[in-house]
């Protein structure tokens, strides 16, 4: 088994604020990862390395052990199933909400409802337990669109400040779940390799804690 331990993370807007707090743990990239075209890097830890993945695959490569951990939405996770996953610390960061939307003032239709999502996995469950009936369709992006071309009648989607809905002509609804990033880690690496991966975690797990502590202060 690998000596080293692979740390999975989530490229775009998760990465820009995980790499602050990976900094606040004592985990530096060894180059920067923003300037270069390489998905594998090294850290200051001589038994940690990076790998720079898109969101969705993060619980995959964790799921299946080609990464001993990874940071994911929860959005991610809910979608994926992350079973063979373990979600041993909130890193309270990327918070955002999963949550309905429509078109501002139109009324949600009561017959079979449309709804637009990548998130189909977590759309089918919301509507069913809501007693919904709902015809999920699934898309890849510009969720936004989907109702403004008659093509839903409703989105499921990642709401921030409600800009993207609001620049559409639409509003948001109800709230599925409050969302924040996850550290997951391989269930069988969590036996393996306890005693390296203990120490990392704990190091994550103080710097959440003082974050929280120094927002609390504030
Ligand atoms: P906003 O306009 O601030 O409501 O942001 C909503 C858009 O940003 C959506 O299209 C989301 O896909 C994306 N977004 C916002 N927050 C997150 C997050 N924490 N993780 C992933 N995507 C996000």
């Amino acid at each position: 088994m690998s000596k080293q331990l692979i740390l999975a993370l989530s490229k775009g807007r998760i990465l820009k604020e995980t790499l602050p707090l990976l900094a606040d743990a004592g985990i530096e990239p060894a180059e920067d990862l923003g300037k270069s075209r390489k998905l594998l890097f090294d850290t200051n830890l001589e038994d940690v390395k990076l790998v720079v993945i898109r969101a969705v695959d993060v619980p995959t490569y964790v799921q299946l052990g080609a990464a001993d951990l990874g940071i994911a939405g929860k959005d991610v996770l809910l979608e994926h199933g992350a079973e063979g996953l373990y979600e041993p610390l909130d890193l309270e960061i990327a918070k955002c909400r999963l949550m309905t939307a429509g078109v501002t003032g139109a009324k949600p239709a009561h017959a079979r409802r449309r709804v637009a999502t990548k998130f189909v996995n977590v759309a089918r469950r919301y509507y069913a337990e809501q007693g919904i009936q709902a015809e999920v369709i699934k898309l890849y992006g510009a969720m936004e669109l989907a109702p403004l071309m008659n093509l839903a009648d409703e989105i499921v989607d990642i709401v921030d400040t409600g800009n993207t809905l609001r620049a559409n002509g639409m509003e948001p609804r109800e709230l599925i779940q409050d969302i924040s990033t996850r550290l997951v880690v391989n269930k069988a690496a969590m036996t393996m390799k306890h005693e390296r991966l203990k120490p990392l975690i704990e190091r994550l797990r103080d710097a959440v804690g003082t974050r929280r502590a120094d927002v609390a202060a504030s």
